[in-house]
């Protein structure tokens, strides 16, 4: 029995940290715009740093504090997230507006992929696969075309605040394969020759 209570008391404890995180946000406004684009993004990224107000490069980093950090944000927020081992997290609701890219966020669905966005860091499989089931499912709800899926970097080509010789946004980076995942949702599965 004691045991048995202990149990139950670290249950309750588990189930008591996400009720009193008051700063997680998974809500945005009602949408007004139709849907017809989704924007995939990655992690990492160029950034001015706030304290030497230099150009840095941020990591990946882990899809758990990727979401903590988004979810605490006042103005950012994301939809879906996909962990390097295609896990999928779902944040804020897709009829929902989150803000991911500048004058697109009220027409657009938003995932963000675990990555360097450096174009060196690859993007497994498991992510991938992931990805294309996501979109497919989209696609399939949404009516979304090929043209209507977008990366950050062909929508935003502005350049940083602290280095006018660098772009603000160049995610998700040359190292994803955005020909292929694009083959991938739009060819038709059962094309045998
Ligand atoms: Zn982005």
């Amino acid at each position: 029995m004691k045991i048995r209570s202990a149990v139950i008391g670290l249950l309750l404890a588990a189930l008591a940290v996400p009720a009193s995180d008051a700063e997680a946000r998974r809500t945005g406004k009602v949408r007004t715009e139709a849907i017809d684009m989704v924007v995939i993004h990655s992690t990492g990224g160029p950034t001015c740093d706030a304290a030497t107000g230099k150009p840095i490069w941020v990591k990946a980093g882990t899809l758990e504090e990727n979401l903590r950090n988004i979810e605490a944000d006042h103005n950012l927020g994301i939809h879906y997230m996909i962990d390097r081992d295609g896990t999928l997290r779902a944040s804020v609701p897709e009829d929902q507006v989150v803000h991911h890219v500048f004058h697109y966020s009220g027409r657009s669905i938003a995932i963000e992929l675990i990555n360097d966005g450096d174009g060196r860091d690859p993007f497994p499989d498991a992510q991938l696969s992931s990805l294309v089931k996501l979109l497919s499912d989209i696609k399939q709800r949404r009516g979304i075309t090929r043209d209507g899926i977008k990366r950050h970097s062909d929508l935003d080509h502005a350049l940083l605040s602290c280095d006018s010789t660098q772009r603000r946004k160049v995610d998700p980076g040359a190292a994803f394969p955005f020909a292929s995942i694009l083959d991938r949702v739009f060819q038709p599965q059962h094309k045998k020759t």
